[in-house]
Parts: structure tokens; sequence; C-alpha cells
């Protein structure tokens, strides 16, 4: 009944949402650890809501309006197929930027890698979209071609670098990590080409450190860390506001999202809230952060897809630009 409708409502917005190529928001509850009654008093589909002390003494509520909100008995399995079709546009000729954003320990790990030691039903997003990305290029295979790749990275004190597999199990909490697919696809008959590419981002903890507690290296790793959060800050900001420069070169963060996020981009995040009572000033700040997030529109998402034609010419042009590279 009332549900169901409920449900197709959300289905159609989200696919409209997909159109516009908006930046989505969604908001992940874990489950609480400490058995206290929670600030979090109200959460459904779509929204939460907080109790918060106001300034007079008494509560307030405080209501957050995003595009799903997953409670702390949702599932794996329903957070990925949600974002599944986000995901497999990556197949399509899409970019995509999935990021995990929150404080640390209130679940941006668990969401996109899973606890350690995973089973098939607990495992993240990250190892869901790897194997269905591959499930489905492979059912495709009589009409189109696909090379795909796939990069881990990690941002550590704003320096890149690469990392073998056994770092997916690394859970620092000071670094962004990033696992990154690329993705060529040729259609069999038409020769049409496309490219997509695809970030799947665990972002380091957003919680504020108080400078007077920490010292030395501890203190790099927060500045970097402030730094970078607030260079994405900045760069959705003037995303937001349209602005035709955005300051994507002033994080190694921002630099390696830039082509998977801005107007021909598809981008979600996952907003982590810990449901404890000691959280409640960052779980504030996370939601304001989020929610301003999930307001920002980018215009219509775009396909790099070139016909054969064009496919042809640009290898053309590469072709002499190496021949004269050669001459010189
Ligand atoms: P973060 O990466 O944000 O620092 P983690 O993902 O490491 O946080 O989560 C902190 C702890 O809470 C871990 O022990 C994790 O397994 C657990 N946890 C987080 N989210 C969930 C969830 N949705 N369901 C069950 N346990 C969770
Ligand atoms: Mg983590």
């Amino acid at each position: 009944g009332y549900q169901k409708i409920l449900e197709e409502n959300r289905k159609l917005y989200n696919q409209l949402q997909d159109l516009k190529g908006n930046i989505r928001v969604y908001c992940r509850v874990r489950p609480s650890t400490d058995g206290q009654p929670s600030p979090v008093s109200n959460m459904d589909e779509g929204s939460i809501t907080l109790v918060v002390p106001s300034k007079n003494g008494k509560e307030g509520k405080k209501t957050f309006s995003f595009n799903r909100v997953f409670g702390p008995s949702s599932t794996q399995g329903e957070v990925f197929s949600d974002t599944q079709p986000l995901i497999r546009s990556v197949l399509d000729g899409y970019n995509v930027c999935i990021f995990a954003y929150g404080q640390t320990g209130s679940g941006k790990t668990h969401t996109m890698t899973g606890p350690d030691n995973s089973t098939e039903e607990t495992v993240g997003v990250n190892y869901r979209a790897l194997r269905d990305l591959f499930h489905l290029s492979e059912q495709r295979k009589d009409t189109i071609h696909y090379d795909i790749s796939v990069q881990m990275l990690e941002i550590y004190n704003e320096q890149n670098r690469s990392v073998g597999a056994t770092a997916l199990n690394d859970r620092s909490s000071r670094s962004h990590s990033c696992l990154t697919v690329h993705v060529q696809g040729r259609e069999l008959v038409s020769g049409n080409s496309l490219r997509g590419c695809i970030h799947l981002v665990d972002l380091a903890g957003s919680e504020r450190v108080d400078k007077s507690e920490v010292i030395g290296d501890r203190l790099k790793e927060a500045q970097h860390i402030n730094k970078s959060l607030s260079a994405l800050g900045d760069v959705i900001a003037s995303l937001a506001q349209k602005q035709s420069h955005v300051p994507y070169r002033n994080s190694k963060l921002t630099q390696l999202l830039q082509d998977s996020l801005g107007g021909q981009a598809k981008t979600l995040m996952f907003v982590h809230v810990s449901p404890e009572p000691d959280a409640l000033g960052e779980t504030v700040s996370t939601l304001k952060f989020a929610e301003r997030v999930s307001t920002i529109e980018l215009g219509a998402a775009r396909v790099n897809k070139d016909s054969a034609e064009v496919k042809e010419l640009k290898e053309q042009i590469a072709g002499l630009k190496a021949a004269s590279v050669r001459k010189d």
C-alpha cells in the first residue's frame, strides 16, 4: 500500500537525480556500541532527526533530509543495491565518485571494505562493485569489449602512493584510501568507444582535532587532513555557486577526484554517523556539511563516448604526434 508508493517515489526521485547529475547523499547510522539513549530520535527512508540542546537550556529537534537514510539494521546488501545503478553506469561511459565521509569510528571502512574477516554477507561496497562490474562486462561481451584496470591508492599527508592489495585491509583513519577502476569499452558492431572511471574513496576521519592536544606527527597529520577535507568542501562550494574556477588543485585529494567530481560526473557521498551521545557535536557538524553537499545541482552528467569516426581521427592525431616526436 502506502509503503510501496513511498518506495516507488523514492526510486523515481533517485532516477531523476541520476539524470540531473546532482550530488547524491546517503546517510548511514551504525549500531550503537554503548547502549546509551541516542540523540538520534527518529529515522525514516529519507530523513534523520536529532535531539540537540538549544541555547535556552531546553532541548530542540533538528531534522536533516537526504536521498536515503540507512539505519543501524540496514545490511551491506541493501546499501549496495541502492548504489549499484550508479556503479554500473561506469560501463556506459560515465565518471563516478563515491566517497565515505564521517568521524573516525562512524563506519566508513565498514561501508566501503567491510569488517575484518568479511564474509559474502558482510563484505563492503568496494568488493561488490568490482565483482559486479566484471560480471556485467562478461555478460555484455557479445556486444561490447571492455578493458578494466584497477588501482589502489592511499593519500597520507598529501603524498600519493600506490599500494598493494594488502592495503585494502589497512584500517588507518588518518589517510584517504581510494580504489579506482578505469574502464574502456569498444562496441563490436559500430566500433564506437567509451571511457568511464569510478573512484571509491574511504576518507580520513573528519573529526576536528584540538590543536592543543596533539603535537609532532599527529599534528602534521591533522593539518593535512583538515587541508584536504576543507579543499573538498571548497570544491563542492564553488561547484554549487557555479563559479568558473573550481579550486581542484588545492589538495592531492581534490586533484585525484577532479575528473569525477564536477558537472559531468556522478557523485555519491555516504555520510556516516555514530549514534552515541558523546559523538553528538561531530554528528551535527557532519550532517550540516552533508546537507550542504546534497543541495548542489551540477547539471546533467555526461557520457564519455566517441563515434568510430571520432575515434579514428583521435588515433590519427595521436599517430601524427608520435611521428613528430620521433622525428625531433
Ligand atoms: P571508520 O572507518 O569510520 O573509522 P569503521 O568502519 O572502522 O569506522 O567502524 C567502527 C566499528 O564499528 C568497526 O568495528 C565496525 O565493524 C563497526 N561498524 C561500523 N558500521 C557498522 C554497521 N553498519 N554494522 C555493524 N558494525 C558496524
Ligand atoms: Mg576507517
